[in-house]
C-alpha cells in the first residue's frame, strides 16, 4: 500500500465523493503511554480522526484512524496514544507534508492548493 505509513494495519478502502478513504488500525500491542511511553496501558475509548494521506493520481486520499485513549498503569495519565504518522494536532499527514513541500518549490501556493485539493491555508501552515 503506498501510503507511507508503517507500524499500522491496514482494514478496507472506500471510495467518497472522489476521495479515496483508507482505514488502518494500530494493534492493541503496539498501544503506548503518550507521556512515558509504556506499553502497560489500558484503553479508555478513542476518537475517530482523519488524515490527508499522498493523493492517488489526482485523488486525494484520507486516512481514517480510531486514535485509542489509552490509562497508563506506570505514570497513571490518560491521553490519547501519539501517532506516529502525523502531528497530533495537525489533519495531514507526515507523507503529505513533505509531498507539499516538493510542490511547492515548483507551484504557487494557490495552485498546490488546487492540485491536492485542500485550503489555501493547509498549504501556507505546512
Ligand atoms: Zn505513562
Amino acid at each position: 500500500m503506498r501510503l507511507g505509513i508503517r507500524g499500522y494495519h491496514y482494514v478496507k478502502t472506500a471510495y467518497e465523493d472522489g476521495q479515496v478513504i483508507f482505514t488502518i488500525r494500530q494493534k492493541r500491542e503496539d498501544l503506548r503511554c503518550a507521556a512515558c511511553g509504556s506499553g502497560r496501558v489500558i484503553r479508555r475509548g478513542f476518537e475517530v480522526r482523519r488524515f490527508r494521506g499522498l493523493p492517488i493520481g489526482s485523488r486525494p486520499v484520507q486516512i481514517v484512524l480510531e486514535v485509542a485513549r489509552v490509562g497508563c498503569a506506570d505514570c497513571h495519565t490518560v491521553r490519547q496514544v501519539p501517532i506516529d504518522f502525523a502531528d497530533p494536532r495537525r489533519s495531514y499527514s507526515h507523507p503529505f507534508e513533505r509531498y507539499v513541500l516538493e510542490l511547492s518549490q515548483c507551484m504557487t501556493i494557490q495552485d498546490v492548493a488546487a492540485h491536492l485539493h485542500v485550503g489555501w491555508d493547509v498549504v501556507k501552515d505546512i
